[in-house]
């Protein structure tokens, strides 16, 4: 049985305004989700409401407006601790982004902690945010950044991890791993490596930008340092995200960004800084968007995230089995399971040719390496065409990729 009846899914679709437009007169196939998922009505209405009713800066004004704006901004905060089953409040960091919560951890807990000759242990198709912040934090204190390398699969080569652990590299200080790859979708045996570091006294990060939209994520039962996530994955506002941090962990960790805000006292003789989470949180925060994030997750637990772990289940073995007669065309990443990507390359054809004439027929694709380069190097391609699903994809959908593709194929490659 499907995870939705095609009434369902019709009904979610019709709450995506976006989903209405055309494009090149084609009706749009958005299938480019885990780049920026879409926002439904609900979303773009909070926002829009907040601007109208409540738009004043937050935590600085006694007057009603401000008030009522940091009650938005605060609320959203609590609905993000419970949404990951976080023990506080305090432990939910509100950022612009995934990248800059992985910043934010390099410069804090990175430039505290690691020491020459460390290593921090990656995997081979991390995105480029969970690589460079390390590489350059590594910059100043000696630390190295290593790969833990993947099967033909695109699975984690989970041998060659535990003998990265016990050291084959040099001493492990950080497990900085994604819990699903955005290049191919393979989802990561992520408790059991949080585990397995854990016991070697090995902190461990999260990047949890395509899982958190797309399966309940449960930071108790993860059981790790840090989680980061960006909010425009997830049918929220952009520039919003999340750095989860256990209390403890972040209590122990000076500030990175100073300015208004993350302070206790400032003089010239010297500063002290607020209490966490708000010691890094400098400046004036996203409200607006905020209120976005809040309504984007009463949407999401309202469709239910084990729905659309089943949904993203079902639309990955059907594009995989419709997308597999293709002639000439090969899918990386065939490791299951895997949530709501289909990575392909075509025999002879540049991803880049193929997604400008998907293009033309009204369906967004994303073409290229991804943000994830060494990935592309491993599988010996300059990059993939990548289709990504969220809970309102179709079969018809995948139908009409599926068609287009043909026709590249046919125009570009002569099969
Ligand atoms: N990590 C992964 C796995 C991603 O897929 C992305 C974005 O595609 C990022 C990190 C960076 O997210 P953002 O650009 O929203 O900061």
């Amino acid at each position: 049985m499907s995870a939705f009846t095609p009434e369902e899914i019709q009904a979610l679709r019709s709450r995506f305004p976006i989903l209405g437009r055309t494009v090149h007169g084609k009706p749009l196939v958005y299938l480019d989700n885990a780049a920026t998922s879409q926002m439904p009505n609900s979303v773009i209405e909070a926002v829009r409401e907040f601007d109208r009713t409540k738009h004043a800066n937050v935590h600085r004004g006694v007057h009603q407006l401000s008030q009522e704006a940091t009650d938005v901004h605060e609320g959203s905060r609590d609905r993000l601790a419970k949404f990951l089953n976080a023990r506080r409040r305090e432990e939910i960091v509100l950022t612009r982004g995934c990248t800059e919560s992985i910043n934010l951890v390099a410069n804090t807990w990175g430039r505290q902690n690691l020491r020459s000759k460390d290593v921090v242990l990656v995997s081979q198709i991390e995105h480029h945010a969970n690589i460079v912040p390390w590489q350059l934090i590594g910059n100043q204190t000696g630390s190295t950044v290593v790969p833990i390398p993947v099967l033909d699969d695109t699975s984690l080569d989970q041998d060659a991890f535990l003998k990265l652990l016990e050291g084959a590299a040099g001493p492990v200080k950080l497990l900085a791993i994604q819990h699903v790859s955005n290049a191919f979708g393979t989802i990561h045996p992520v408790v059991e490596m949080i585990r397995l570091a854990r016991a070697r006294g090995i902190a461990t990060l999260v990047d949890g930008a395509q899982s958190v939209p797309h399966f309940a994520v449960d930071v108790q039962a993860l059981d790790c340092d840090f989680l980061v996530f960006s909010g425009h994955k997830m049918h929220a506002p952009t520039g919003t995200g999340v750095l989860y941090g256990k209390f403890e962990v972040l209590d122990a960790l000076g500030p990175w960004q100073g300015g208004g805000d993350m302070i206790d006292k400032v003089s010239f003789s010297g500063t002290t800084f607020h209490e966490v989470p708000y010691r890094f949180e400098a400046g004036t925060p996203n409200f607006t968007a905020a209120a976005g994030f809040t309504a984007a997750l009463d949407f999401l637990e309202e469709v239910g995230m084990e729905k659309i772990h089943d949904r993203d289940t079902e639309l990955v073995a059907y594009a995989h089995q419709e997308l597999s007669t293709v002639p000439g065309l090969k899918i990386l990443g065939t490791h299951l399971p895997k949530a709501g990507v289909v990575s392909f390359v075509l025999d002879g054809i540049h991803p880049y040719d193929a997604g400008m004439f998907l293009d033309q027929m009204g369906i967004a694709v994303r073409t290229g390496h991804h943000c994830a380069q060494p990935a592309m190097e491993r599988f010996g391609v300059p990059g993939t065409i990548r289709a990504s699903f969220a809970m309102f994809t179709t079969e018809t959908e995948i139908d009409t990729l599926v068609e287009g593709v043909r026709r590249v194929n046919k125009i570009l490659g002569g099969r």
